[in-house]
């Protein structure tokens, strides 16, 4: 089995929902809502664990999200 491939921000659900890779490069003039230390491995939705360098996420299924990335659709943990 393939290793499930990382989401590029090209991909055009990631650039819809301004997914950078790394949560610092996020356009914060087109998304205001980011808050410096919002990050995929502290998100509601990230599926991996906190230390992981990469996991799942559901809006992005069948692709790795980097932890250390972010999108608009960025959700506290409860
Ligand atoms: Fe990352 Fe959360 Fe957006 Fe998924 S919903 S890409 S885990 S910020």
């Amino acid at each position: 089995q393939a290793a499930t491939p990382m989401l590029a921000e090209t991909d055009p659900q990631a650039g819809a929902l301004g997914y950078k890779a790394d949560a610092t490069k996020v356009d914060k003039a087109k998304f205001p809502k980011y808050a410096a230390g919002q990050l995929c491995n502290n998100c509601a939705l990230y599926q991996g664990k906190a230390a992981d360098a990469a996991g799942g996420c559901p809006l992005f299924a069948g692709k790795q999200i980097a932890g250390k990335g972010w999108c608009s659709a960025w959700a506290k943990k409860a």
